[in-house]
């Protein structure tokens, strides 16, 4: 069944800030090994790097500090985060927005006096992040797509990755199995080391802001291999998504955070401001406490009329709206709605997940060969991610990958696959293709969107997230009684909207189960039976194998709760 064979030294999945970054330092550390980007989408154009809007965290400017951004990053993740893996973050920040710069070719914003322009982001004591407007994302994988096609590196675009391959003794990866979208046929990539840097991704949640192409496959893959993922019940919610209705994929797209900041307000279907009677800081609270008191008035039943509430900006002056946030306008004004003059219709979205695969500093996992980066992995951002260091996390450790791999595989060789391992890979695709009665997979997909918003999203008890365990089963147990219409392979969407599916649910499951396990509230984490945070210097991270939890302490190699790498501590 498998159409073709390939061979490469180095394999990465996905192709962004994490895949690209990796692709480009491996060739430059080893020109003579082939490299080879395989990707669910078209190169330079899928995955939420190119969607990044706000910027990159890095302290660069003279009166900040990487101690400085390391504290901000560790009490952001309310010390869940491994201290090793956040430290390299800071540090190589650095290094990589001037490689960004000056090697690859980005135009950041800069200041009157040349300086690269920093502004501030919520949860930072200092201004850091760096920016190219408000389309930062598009300027960075611009560049590096360009510099990844002008040189000799091989790229499967439209192959979906579905399941890593180890070798015949199971105790290192020998390659991976991918669907070619395009002909539907099975395609073998054997590899002496493979990045998995498809990008998690929360979109199993009824309002969500990653790009379509992102349906937690790397992590669903990796947890099939018997991989560790750590801080899994950590999704973080951002407050305001556009809510334009269901049928149109401009709902749950992220209204920035600036709109909040510079002083607009948040509004209940009664239209009263209400977010002062849950936090001195009111709109300006962050992120998670915003989304926290939206959903709880959205439970009270006072909601606009596709469910939500709203946002309003029209005290501050139509004018001066237009002009500080002409793109938010445009973007409204799209789905028929007055930012500017009237209210916007919003919603709390699923945006980013803390959780991952389990790594070390040097991007290695559990199993030799395989390397984790970006989004897929876990442990640099703790219980919630700041602003700003998400790009920076994908491009720093997406760049560290490329360069171990490189040098790992100079003393690698070749190693032949379970075969096995690949024949139950491709029946479990064919699952849908067994004839019988074809029905809609819609009925599923919103199954799976309300169980996810409903029990194991903002606010989450024992009773609800034990109602969503039964629910996803029975629904992963649906989608393998489900048959596809026809047997064409060739660009099924609802085939992969069918793989999609099996992982998403695959990693809701353990969304669930790592969220039932922790029995406190902490970061993004909040259980209404356990609302208090517990002791932060008993800190303890859930680490998910074979669908079973376990807690394990949080190490604070370099810093304790209640020190601080500063000198001054205000
Ligand atoms: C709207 C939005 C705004 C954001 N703004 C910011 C911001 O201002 N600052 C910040 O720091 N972070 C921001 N983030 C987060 C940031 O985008 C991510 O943290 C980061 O870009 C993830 O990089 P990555 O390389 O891990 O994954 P991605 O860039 O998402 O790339 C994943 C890649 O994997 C591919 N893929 C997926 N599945 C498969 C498969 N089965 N087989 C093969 N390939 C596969 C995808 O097609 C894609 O190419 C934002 C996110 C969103 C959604």
């Amino acid at each position: 069944m498998v159409a073709k064979t390939l061979d490469t030294d180095i394999l990465i999945l996905g192709s962004g800030g994490a895949g690209l970054f990796a692709a480009l330092h491996a060739h430059k550390a080893a020109p003579e090994l082939s490299v080879t980007v395989a990707v669910k989408g078209l190169l330079g154009k899928c995955g939420c790097t190119r969607m990044v809007q706000g910027g990159y965290n890095v302290a660069l400017a003279r009166e900040d500090s990487i101690e400085r951004h390391f504290m901000d990053t560790i009490q952001g993740g309310a010390w869940l985060s491994d201290q090793e893996l956040a430290w390299k973050l800071v540090v190589l920040a650095v290094e990589r927005i001037k490689e960004l710069e000056n090697e690859l070719g980005c135009f950041f914003d800069r200041n009157p006096d040349g300086t690269v322009h920093q502004k501030a982001f919520a949860g930072q004591t200092f201004d850091r992040t760096v920016h190219k407007g408000d389309l930062t994302g598009i300027e960075i994988i611009n560049r590096l797509a360009e510099q990844v096609w002008a040189r000799n590196i091989g790229r499967l675009e439209e192959h979906r990755a579905v399941e890593l391959i180890k070798d015949s003794s199971g105790k290192s990866i020998a390659g991976v199995l991918f669907i070619d979208m395009r002909t539907g046929e099975y395609v073998f990539v054997r590899a002496k080391a493979v990045l998995l840097a498809t990008g998690g991704g929360p979109t199993m949640y009824r309002y969500h802001t990653p790009s379509g192409d992102k349906s937690c496959d790397g992590l669903a893959m990796a947890m099939r291999a018997g991989l560790p993922l750590r801080d899994m019940e950590m999704v973080q919610f951002h407050p305001t998504g556009l809510l334009a209705g269901p049928h149109t994929r401009m709902t749950g797209t992220v209204l920035e955070e600036g709109l909040r900041g510079a002083g607009g307000y948040l509004l209940n279907g009664a239209k009263e401001r209400f977010m002062p009677r849950y936090d001195p800081k009111a709109e300006r609270a962050t992120r998670d406490l915003v989304s926290r008191a939206m959903f709880t008035e959205m439970r009270k039943g006072s909601v606009s009329p596709h469910g939500g509430l709203y946002l309003a900006m029209s005290h501050l002056g139509a004018p001066e709206v237009r002009r500080q946030f002409k793109g938010m306008v445009e973007r409204c004004a799209d789905c028929g709605f007055d930012l500017a003059g009237g209210m916007v219709e919003v919603v709390p979205t699923a945006h980013y997940m803390m959780g991952g695969v389990e790594f070390a500093a040097d991007c290695t996992t559990a199993l030799p060969g395989l390397y984790v980066a970006g989004e897929d992995s876990g442990g640099v951002h703790g219980a919630n991610r700041l602003g700003g260091n998400g790009v920076a996390n994908s491009t720093v450790f997406g760049a560290v990958a490329g360069d171990e791999m490189a040098a790992w595989v100079k003393s690698a060789s070749q190693r032949e696959p379970d075969r096995a391992a690949i024949d139950a890979a491709i029946a479990f695709c064919e699952r849908p293709f067994r004839g019988g009665p074809a029905v809609s997979l819609e009925p599923m997909r919103e199954r799976l969107y309300g169980v996810m918003w409903e029990k194991v999203g903002i606010l989450r008890d024992a009773a609800s997230l034990q109602q969503a365990q039964s629910e996803l089963q029975s629904l992963d147990a649906a989608l393998d009684g489900y048959s596809i219409p026809g047997a064409a392979r060739e660009f099924n969407l609802t085939w992969h909207d069918w793989l999609n599916l099996k992982s998403l649910v695959a990693v809701s499951r353990a969304i669930t189960l790592a969220a039932a396990a922790r029995r406190e509230s902490r970061g993004a984490h909040f259980r209404s039976d356990f609302p208090e945070s517990g002791s932060l210097e008993n800190s303890t991270f859930t680490s998910i194998r074979d669908m079973t939890v376990s807690m394990k302490p949080v190490v604070f190699s370099r810093v304790a709760p209640g020190q601080s790498l500063l000198r001054h501590v205000a």
